[in-house]
């Protein structure tokens, strides 16, 4: 569990000294849903990064926007900012604030326009890098850019270029998506009890360290979603031809063992045929998944059994869904849960993650106390006492 050192307002923006003369490069989570072109199909983490690019853009003498876009392998214009420059300068109009998009630093240095964006920063090579030297050097050239470097991307907690490097080599300040989300999430260093953690979703694998942590500090740990199937077959459990991690079993059962009091699993499923969404699918009624069959969500049963813990909870924390949400039929349990959270008003309720996020607005759920941009950082953020991006910079 992250314990904030330091009190992070100081490290805020807001205390740059100074800014009209100043040139900025921030890094932004502008890591949108897209289509096939590119097209923004979700723009929430756009809307979210806009407050700090449109207040420096009034403020500051020039400023650099970096951030990333999916994980291209080479340049492409599905996942260029073509998009989000277009949609930015949309914004900034009425203002007559000139925006422009360059893919490459070269451009980016010359630019005279007020928001240069960098395209997609994973289309440099540097950015990600192995060799720690070959990411310092792109490191500099980005600083070689400004005067200071603002971190507004909590989500993208992982140490790159351009989230970690730059911060070591510029004055470095926290942006207001960043601070809101350590301040949110330091409340679970001590959260209220009954303190239940929801994990759903495909992969055990990537959400063990997570699993790991909360089994610790929460009282309940519930596990839905295909990540369940692991932990069950670990078990012994029949688990038909569900989604399982084999490699993830020791593990699993380990997991299962020592914690069998605070873990709660389904009881039932929905299974369906094969893993189509047009295969036919029946509830079980038992928590044997039949052989010839993939659990595509949780059953009836355990939707109550889980309402029921997450109703006595103070304290919730939600991250992945309950079945493959995606599809109508399977998307009953994500639905149940995530109401059953969402309603709960006299707990602290915090959701994360993008599938999460994705189900709260495709099922119109309101209350939740906070949301986290980040699925991946929110849990790395509860699970160690150490986060790099925000570490290098609050020293
Ligand atoms: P994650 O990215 O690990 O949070 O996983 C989210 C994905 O897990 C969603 O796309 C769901 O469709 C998928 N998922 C949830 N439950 C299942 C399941 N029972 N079988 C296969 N995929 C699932």
């Amino acid at each position: 569990m992250y314990t904030l050192k330091k009190d992070i307002s100081k490290f805020s923006y807001l205390n740059i000294k100074d800014i009209e003369n100043k040139v900025v490069i921030i890094r932004s989570c502008l890591n949108v849903a897209v289509d096939k072109d590119g097209v923004m199909t979700d723009a929430t983490r756009f809307y979210e990064s806009l407050p700090l690019i449109k207040e420096l853009a009034s403020k500051a003498k020039k400023v650099i926007v970096t951030a990333h876009l999916g994980r291209p392998e080479k340049k492409d214009k599905a996942l260029s900012f073509w998009n989000v420059a277009e949609k930015l300068r949309e914004e900034l109009e009425e203002d007559r604030i000139e925006v422009k998009l360059v893919d490459t630093v070269k451009d980016a240095k010359a630019s005279k326009a007020k928001i240069t964006v960098l395209d997609n920063i994973r289309f440099f090579p540097g950015e990600e890098s192995k060799d720690l030297e070959a990411r310092m050097k792109f490191a500099k050239e980005l600083s070689g850019l400004a005067d200071v470097f603002i971190n507004d991307a909590f989500a993208d907690y992982r140490e790159s270029a351009s989230t970690y490097d730059i911060a070591t080599l510029l004055p470095s300040y926290l942006g207001p998506v960043f601070i809101k989300e350590v301040e949110s999430l330091s409340k679970f260093s001590a959260p209220e009890n009954p303190f239940v953690a929801v994990l759903g979703g495909a992969k055990l694998s990537e959400k063990l360290d997570a699993l790991n942590a909360l089994v610790e500090i929460a009282d309940k740990v519930i596990v839905g979603g295909a990540m369940a199937y692991t932990l069950m077959k670990a078990k012994g459990i029949e688990t038909g031809k569900s989604l399982i991690e084999a490699d993830k079993l020791d593990i699993a059962l380990e997991i299962v063992n020592k914690y069998s009091e605070k873990l709660l699993l389904p009881v039932d499923h929905l299974v369906a045929q094969e893993f189509k969404s047009k295969s036919p699918y029946e509830y079980t009624e038992t928590e044997v998944i039949p052989v010839d069959s993939v659990a595509i969500d949780i059953g009836w049963n355990t939707i109550r059994k889980f309402k029921t813990e997450l109703s006595n909870a103070k304290s919730i924390l939600w991250n992945g869904p309950m079945g493959v949400f995606e599809w109508i039929h399977s998307s009953v349990g994500t639905k149940e849960v995530g109401s059953a959270i969402a309603s709960n008003l006299d707990a602290f309720t915090l959701a994360g993650g993008g599938d999460s996020i994705a189900a709260i607005n495709q099922f119109n759920l309101k209350g939740f106390d906070h949301i986290s941009t980040g699925g991946g950082a929110m849990l790395a953020f509860l699970a160690y006492n150490k986060f790099p991006t925000l570490d290098v910079i609050v020293k």
